[in-house]
C-alpha cells in the first residue's frame, strides 16, 4: 500500500488538496519558534502515533523511520498504562517521595557493569551531559575538560560548549569557555567519513591528550559520543576508547561516555561504548530512548564519584525522574527486554541494511551505507569517486517519500545522508515497505 495508507487500515481517506494541517502550520510558524527552516517543503502536523506509524491531522498514515526517541514504539500500552496509573497517584518530586523510582533506579544499575551503581535522575540528554562534566570536575577537583571534535552533546551551556558539529554556532565556537579542549575527531560527524585510515585517530587523539597536558591543563575527564548518531549511524574505531580512555586515565582524569543517541538497544545491546569497545567509563549519560518520548534522562556513575560531587556541588532536579518519568522508564526497560526488542534492533537492522546495499548496486546516488543495528545511514553523492554530497536530491528524496508514507530526516554537514532509525519494534515488512518507497523514488 502506497501512498495514503489510512483507508487500508479503516482509517479516513486524505481530505484533498487543502489539508486542515496548511492552516495549522502557518498558525504554528507563528507562534512556535522551533520549525522555521524545514527540511520538508510540506511538512506534515502529527497529531497521533502508535508502534512505528504516525498519523497526520488530516488522517494521513506514515511510516517513522528516523524517531529513534520512541523507542519502544509509539504509545506503547505498556508504557501508557504505567504513566496513566502513577498519574492518578502521584507526580510531583520531593526528596522523601517514593514514587518507583528505586525500582527504577535497580533496573537500570542492573543494565550496566557492577561498579557503575549509582545514578542522577534528570530531564533530557543535555542535562545529564552537563551533570556528567559536573561528576568529573568534582571527583577530580580539576576545570578541564577534554571533548573530541565534531561531535553533538546537547544545546545547554556547558553541553554546547563541548559540541563542536554545529560549525556556525557562536556560542559553542567564538565564545567556547578556556575549559574547553579538543581532540581530532575520529570519524565525522558531517557526513564526510574518514575510516579507511581509522587506525591513526586513536594515537592522533592520544598526542592531543598529551599536549593538552603538556600545556599546563589537567583533564577532569574525556567526552565523546561513542557512536557518531546525527552523521547517520558511524561507529568509533574498534579499540579507539581503550586507548583514548587509558590516556585520559593516565593523567588522572576520569572517562566520560555520551550514550544519549544510542544507550539502551538500538544497536542491538544495552550500551554501544564499552560493551562494543571493551571498556566501562566512569561515568554514563543517558536520555531519549529510555522516556520513550517522556523527558528524562540519567547520569549512571561509581557510588564514590557520586559522593565525592554530593559533598561539594549541588544537584535537585524539581522534575527529574518524577514519578512518571520513573513509572515510564521502568516500564520501558521492561518492554525492551520482554519483547526481544535488542534483537529485534539486530535482526530487522541487519534486513534493512543488506536491502539497501543491493538499492545501491543499482542506484550510483547512493553512495554508502553505514551503520548498525536500527541506527543506519543513506549517503545520496552525485559521484562516488569524489563524494560529491547530492544535497538538492536528498531533500527531494525526503519530500517524495513523504508522500509515499515514509517519514525521513537529511543529516550531516552537507544534509545529503538519510538517518533511519526507526522504533525498536519496527517489523521486517514495515522496513521492506520504506525499502521499496525508496527504489519507486530512486527510479
Ligand atoms: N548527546 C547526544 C549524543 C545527542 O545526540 C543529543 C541530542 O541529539 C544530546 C546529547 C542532547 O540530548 P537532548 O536533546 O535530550 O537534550
Amino acid at each position: 500500500v502506497v501512498g495514503d495508507v489510512g483507508p487500508a487500515l479503516g482509517l479516513p481517506a486524505s481530505p484533498g488538496p487543502r489539508h486542515p494541517s496548511d492552516d495549522l502550520l502557518e498558525r504554528r510558524y507563528r507562534v512556535v519558534a522551533d520549525v522555521q527552516e524545514h527540511y520538508y517543503t510540506a511538512p506534515p502536523q502529527i497529531e497521533r502515533g502508535w508502534r512505528e506509524y504516525l498519523m497526520d491531522v488530516d488522517g494521513r498514515v506514515y511510516l517513522d523511520m528516523v524517531n529513534n526517541v520512541a523507542s519502544v514504539g509509539h504509545a506503547h500500552p505498556r508504557v501508557v498504562e504505567a504513566a496513566t496509573r502513577q498519574m492518578h497517584l502521584l507526580n510531583t518530586n520531593s526528596r522523601f517521595h517514593y514514587g518507583g523510582i528505586t525500582e527504577y533506579g535497580e533496573k537500570i544499575a542492573a543494565t550496566l557493569p557492577d561498579e557503575l551503581d549509582t545514578v542522577f535522575f534528570v530531564n533530557s540528554g543535555s542535562e545529564a551531559v552537563d551533570l556528567a562534566l559536573r561528576l568529573a570536575m568534582a571527583a577530580t577537583g580539576r576545570r578541564d575538560i577534554v571533548a573530541m571534535r565534531e561531535a553533538y552533546h546537547g544545546w545547554t551551556f556547558a553541553s554546547d560548549a563541548i559540541s563542536t558539529s554545529i560549525a556556525d554556532n557562536p556560542f559553542a565556537l567564538e565564545t567556547r569557555p578556556d575549559w574547553v579542549h579538543t581532540v581530532v575527531a575520529a570519524n565525522s560527524y558531517r557526513g564526510a567519513h574518514r575510516d579507511a585510515d581509522a587506525a591513526r585517530y586513536a594515537p592522533e587523539a592520544v598526542a592531543d591528550i598529551d599536549r593538552i597536558v603538556a600545556g599546563g591543563a589537567l583533564p577532569a575527564g574525556f567526552v565523546c559520543e561513542t557512536y557518531f548518531g546525527n552523521a547517520g549511524g558511524v561507529a568509533l574505531p574498534a579499540g579507539y576508547l581503550q586507548e583514548v580512555y587509558a590516556a585520559v586515565r593516565r593523567h588522572g582524569g576520569l572517562a566520560i561516555a555520551d550514550e544519549v543517541q544510542v544507550g539502551f538497544g538500538r544497536l542491538g545491546r544495552w550500551f554501544w561504548g564499552f560493551q562494543e569497545q571493551g571498556v566501562v567509563p566512569d561515568i554514563v549519560a543517558v536520555a531519549k530512548s529510555i522516556g520513550a518520548g517522556h523527558p528524562l534522562g540519567a547520569v549512571i556513575t561509581r557510588r564514590e564519584i557520586a559522593d565525592r560531587y554530593r559533598t561539594q556541588g549541588y544537584f535537585f532536579s524539581s522534575t527529574g525522574g518524577s514519578p512518571v518519568s520513573a513509572a515510564i522508564g521502568s516500564a520501558v526497560l521492561d518492554v525492551i527486554q520482554q519483547e526481544g526488542l535488542q534483537d529485534n534492533a539486530r535482526d530487522v537492522g541487519a534486513h534493512l541494511a543488506a536491502r539497501l546495499e543491493d538499492l545501491g548496486t543499482r542506484h550510483p546516488i547512493i553512495g554508502r551505507v553505514h551503520g548498525s543495528g536500527l541506527y543506519l545511514g543513506v549517503e545520496f553523492v552525485r559521484d562516488r569517486e569524489t563524494r560529491e554530497p547530492a544535497t538538492a536530491e536528498t531533500a527531494a528524496i525526503c519530500d517524495r517519500l513523504l508522500e509515499l508514507g515514509v517519514i525521513m530526516q537529511p543529516t550531516g554537514d552537507h544534509q545529503n545522508v538519510l538517518k533511519i532509525k526507526p522504533p525498536l519494534c519496527v517489523t521486517k515488512d514495515s522496513v521492506d515497505f520504506f525499502v521499496d518507497a525508496l527504489a519507486r523514488t530512486l527510479e
